[in-house]
């Protein structure tokens, strides 16, 4: 049995980094860590298991180094993520004199960024985790060191990479909410908490040109898992959770026997998850709905056909229309979350984004910015054109790393403008009023007012 600390690390700001998307926290945001969830339940029980969230936590570097000095872990396995990727790197470092024995092991998109000479040229970093929902890697936790997939190291100044074959499943237990500071976490319209994330899958069937996760495996769960991982999370007392598959719902069959079953077994939660516009039927959503679901988060990215193309979306304009009018029929709350300013982005598109934006009138909406997510074929054009000039890579700033075709330049007045135009609507601003229930809703709300009134959200 190994002592083991999983560990999401301190930050200058609000970092969230799992799932392979990092980003600094809108003020509403703390989602729960999934990637050191789903770890917990392999590691569970044959390791000793510390989680120490220093971002729900609010530690100071300072303080986290003292825990963990105390914790004296033999590994730790800590997110890792670009929008946070020098102060990562500075903790790493520090933390690496601290307990130069301990190994010390990344999970996040800025693993994937030329690992090789990110582990050479950081020698605090032991390893990185290639993907996290394989156990494949586990066997390194037990002192292999050869011939272990889905990991990546240097032995004795050889770089090990190999993956492991595709696989339709993935089976990780219950993964130990209860070792987290659940309570703490929190997201908008979460109208009860303590809140929770479930998966019940991984990486996504599709393949988006800028998105990091469709280049991932997509596998799934098994579905007794995720009931059973439902039903100890209402034991635990948790109201209101969130699926955290990227496009929920992507196998119909599976997704229609795992909701029947959250009806049988009386899980009775309300929940939330992202979902794909095209995937969605009248019967899919009712189903849905008895599920418990609350809440649906749409990738819309742009409002020009173009647009969407381009990038391989693979969806219409129409696809998205109906999937709105759906969820008002139904009375189901929508976030709708945009890209502005990828490369061809133009004044004309933009309108069309913004035109599009106001016509959903969703109950929330995310506009962000692109950014050179490794492995993506966005990024491979981008670096093969030069377009890349370097600087941050937090899809919720207002800097657009891209400088090619017309997109750099617009960037910070084009999100300034659809935030504007979006949310000083009087017309929202009682919609959202309106839609409060109670005493939860109202504080998540505030802070999200006062955010956005100093422009970050
Ligand atoms: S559908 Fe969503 S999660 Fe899947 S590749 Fe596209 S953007 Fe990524």
């Amino acid at each position: 049995m190994s002592k083991i600390l999983l560990l999401n690390p301190p930050g200058d700001k609000t970092y969230l980094r799992d799932s392979y998307c990092s980003k600094v926290s809108k003020a509403a945001y703390l989602t729960p860590p999934i990637d050191l969830l789903v770890i917990s339940g392999y590691l569970h029980p044959k390791h000793q298991i510390t989680v120490l969230d220093a971002m729900a936590q609010k530690h100071s570097a300072g303080q986290a180094l003292d825990r963990i000095r105390d914790i004296s872990p033999e590994y730790i396995i800590s997110l890792f993520g670009q929008a946070s990727l020098k102060n990562d790197l500075d903790f790493f470092a520090l933390l690496k004199k601290e307990l130069p024995v301990a190994k010390l092991l990344v999970t996040g998109d800025a693993g994937f960024d030329d690992t090789e000479k990110l582990l050479t040229s950081n020698p605090c970093l032991d390893a990185v985790l290639l993907d996290y929902s394989s156990p494949t890697w586990l066997g390194y936790l037990d002192g292999q060191r050869a011939g272990i997939a889905d990991i990546a190291y240097v032995q004795n100044g050889v770089y090990n990479v190999p993956r492991s074959g595709p696989s339709k499943e993935y089976s990780i237990g219950i993964p130990r909410h209860e070792l987290f500071p659940y309570k703490k976490y929190r997201m908008p319209f979460a109208r009860k908490l303590p809140y929770a994330g479930v998966v019940t899958d991984f990486g996504c069937p599709f393949k988006c040109d800028f998105c990091l996760i469709g280049q991932m495996p997509y596998k799934l769960r098994p579905v007794p898992e995720v009931i059973d991982e439902l039903l100890y999370l209402k034991k635990l007392g948790i109201k209101y959770f969130s699926f955290g598959d990227q496009t929920f719902g992507a196998d119909r069959e599976r997704t229609e026997r795992m909701l029947s079953e959250m009806t049988s077994n009386q899980i009775n939660l309300p929940w939330g998850c992202f979902a794909r516009a095209d995937l969605l039927t009248e019967d899919g959503l009712l189903a849905m709905k008895r599920a418990g679901c609350e809440l649906l988060m749409i990738g819309v990215e742009s409002g020009d056909q173009e647009m969407l193309d381009r990038y391989h979306k693979n969806i219409t304009i129409d696809n998205i229309r109906r999937a709105f009018a759906l969820c008002q029929k139904h009375g189901i709350r929508t976030v709708a979350t945009f890209i502005l300013g990828l490369p061809g982005e133009t004044e004309a598109s933009f309108q069309k984004t913004m035109d599009f934006a106001l016509e959903l009138d969703p109950d929330l909406a995310s506009f962000n910015v692109p950014v050179a997510k490794p492995l993506t074929p966005l990024t491979a054009e981008a670096r093969s054109r030069g377009w890349i000039k370097g600087g941050g890579q937090d899809q919720s700033s207002s800097s657009n790393i891209f400088d090619g075709e017309t997109a750099g330049f617009r960037i910070e007045e084009w999100r300034r403008r659809a935030i504007h135009k979006f949310y000083l609507r009087p017309g929202f601003i009682l919609k959202r009023l309106k839609g409060i229930s109670n005493l939860t809703e109202l504080k998540i709300n505030l802070a999200e007012a006062v955010a956005l009134l100093k422009g970050q959200p």
